[in-house]
C-alpha cells in the first residue's frame, strides 16, 4: 500500500526538525521495510545552489544518514547542482562535504561521475546520460525540497531526480520539453522512499524570499508523495504536467500527523510569469546548444550570470569595511569590486547579507 505522511511544526529549530523526523520514522518503522542490511543506498538531496534555505536541510540529511547506518546499510550521497552553479562549491559552502566525512559517508559529485547512455522512451531525447552508480545501488532515497519553480511551477520528488542526469542531457531536455523529459526520467529511476523537506517556502527554486513553514512530507511512493505535496503547496496536481503525467492513477493513503496549514503561493495568478520564463529558458538552451558546439563549453552559466542575478557593489555606498571580502567563499571581492569570473558559478549573495551599508545590490533581468 502506498502511504504518505505529513507533519508540521513551525518552531524553527534543529530540535523540532529532529522531532518531525522521528515522527516520520515511527510511521515508516525506521525504514525497516525499505533498507536492508548491506544495501547500498543512494541518497539524492536537493543541493541546487549554495543557499541553505533552497536546499535539503542538513539536520534532516544527517538524521537519514544515521538511520541508514543503523540499518547496517551503506549510504551514498549523490548530487549535481543546478546547471549554472558549481557542485563542488555548493557542497563546500553548504557543509555537505564535512557532514559526509564526519559519518564516513561517500559524497559523490555527479559532475565527476561515470555515465552511460540509457534508452529513455522520450521521442524528443531518445537517450539519457545516466550515472552508472544507479545500476550499482540497491535503493534510492529521494530527499527533495518542497518549493516553487520558475519553469515547472513546483519542484518536489519527481523533479528532484533531474539532478541525476548528466548536464548534457539536462540541456537537451531544457531545449525541448522539460515536463515530458522529467516524466520519462521518472520511469527510469525506482525511488524506494521519499522525504520532502518543506521547512522553507520559496516561490522559486533558488532566488526568492523564504518563509519558514516547518513541513516534512514522506512516502514510499514518489508519485503519491508529489500529489500530496501539491495539496500542501496549494496547487492542483493536474495543473503540473510532469506530476499529472506520472501520478494520474496512483492510489495511496494520506495521513497528516499534525494539522497542516496549506500554503497558498498564488500559482494561478502567476500563469503569465511561467509562460514567459519557459520561453526565455528554451531560447537560452537552444542558443547554448548551437554555440557550445563552436565554443566547446556551455554558455548557460554566463547567460544566467549576465542576464539573471548577479551582485554588484555600489561604490558610493561602500566604505571598504572588508566584511564581504571575508565572507565571500570564492574570494571574489577586492578593492570594492566583484571579480565576476570567480563569483559566476556561486552567486551565494553572502556579500549582500553582511554588508552594513546595503552597498551590495542585485543586478539582472530575472528575479
Ligand atoms: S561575490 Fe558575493 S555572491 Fe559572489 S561568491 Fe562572493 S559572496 Fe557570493
Ligand atoms: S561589506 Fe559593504 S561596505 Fe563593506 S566592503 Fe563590502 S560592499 Fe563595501
Amino acid at each position: 500500500m502506498n502511504r504518505v505522511y505529513a507533519i508540521q511544526d513551525q518552531e524553527n529549530s534543529r530540535e523540532s526538525v529532529k522531532k518531525m523526523y522521528a515522527s516520520v520514522m515511527r510511521e515508516f518503522d525506521d525504514l525497516r521495510g525499505v533498507v536492508c542490511s548491506n544495501d547500498k543506498v543512494l541518497i539524492k538531496p536537493n543541493l541546487v545552489a549554495p543557499f541553505e534555505k533552497a536546499t535539503t536541510d542538513l539536520t534532516l540529511l544527517e538524521c537519514l544518514i544515521k538511520t541508514i547506518l543503523e540499518r547496517k546499510a551503506v549510504p551514498i550521497v549523490a548530487e549535481s547542482s543546478g546547471f549554472e552553479f558549481s557542485t563542488a562549491d555548493t557542497f563546500r559552502i553548504l557543509g555537505v562535504d564535512k557532514l559526509c566525512s564526519a559519518y564516513g559517508v561517500k559524497l559523490l559529485n555527479l559532475d565527476d561521475a561515470e555515465y552511460q547512455y540509457v534508452e529513455s522512451g522520450n521521442p524528443l531525447v531518445p537517450e539519457y546520460k545516466m550515472p552508472k552508480i544507479l545500476s550499482v545501488v540497491d535503493k534510492v532515497i529521494d530527499v527533495p525540497c518542497l518549493k516553487g519553480h520558475s519553469l515547472t511551477k513546483v519542484t518536489f520528488g519527481i523533479k528532484n531526480l533531474f539532478g541525476l542526469l548528466h548536464r548534457e542531457t539536462r540541456r537537451k531536455i531544457h531545449a525541448t520539453n522539460l515536463e515530458l523529459g522529467i516524466a520519462y526520467l521518472r520511469k527510469l529511476v525506482h525511488v524506494d522512499f521519499v522525504m520532502v523537506d518543506g521547512l522553507w517556502n520559496l516561490i522559486n527554486a533558488v532566488y526568492s524570499e523564504a518563509f519558514y513553514q516547518g513541513i516534512v512530507v514522506a512516502g514510499n511512493n514518489v508519485d503519491a508523495t508529489d500529489r500530496v505535496c501539491c495539496s500542501v503547496f496549494g496547487v492542483d496536481y493536474a495543473e503540473i504536467p510532469h506530476i499529472r503525467l506520472c501520478a494520474r492513477s496512483v492510489r495511496y493513503r494520506y495521513v497528516p500527523l499534525s494539522e497542516i496549514k496549506e500554503i497558498d503561493n498564488h500559482i494561478e495568478e502567476r500563469r503569465n510569469h511561467f509562460i514567459k520564463q519557459n520561453c526565455i529558458y528554451k531560447s537560452f538552451y537552444s542558443f547554448d546548444r548551437l554555440f557550445s558546439a563552436i565554443l566547446k563549453r556551455s554558455v548557460i552559466p554566463s547567460l544566467h550570470y549576465w542576464l539573471g542575478l548577479r551582485p554588484y557593489i555600489d561604490q558610493k555606498k561602500c566604505d571598504d569595511c572588508g566584511r564581504c571580502y571575508a565572507v565571500c567563499p570564492t574570494h571574489a571581492i577586492r578593492n570594492k569590486r566583484i571579480l565576476h569570473k570567480k563569483c559566476m558559478n556561486v552567486r551565494c549573495f553572502k556579500c549582500r547579507e553582511v554588508c552594513p551599508n546595503h552597498a551590495v545590490i542585485e543586478k539582472g533581468l530575472h528575479k
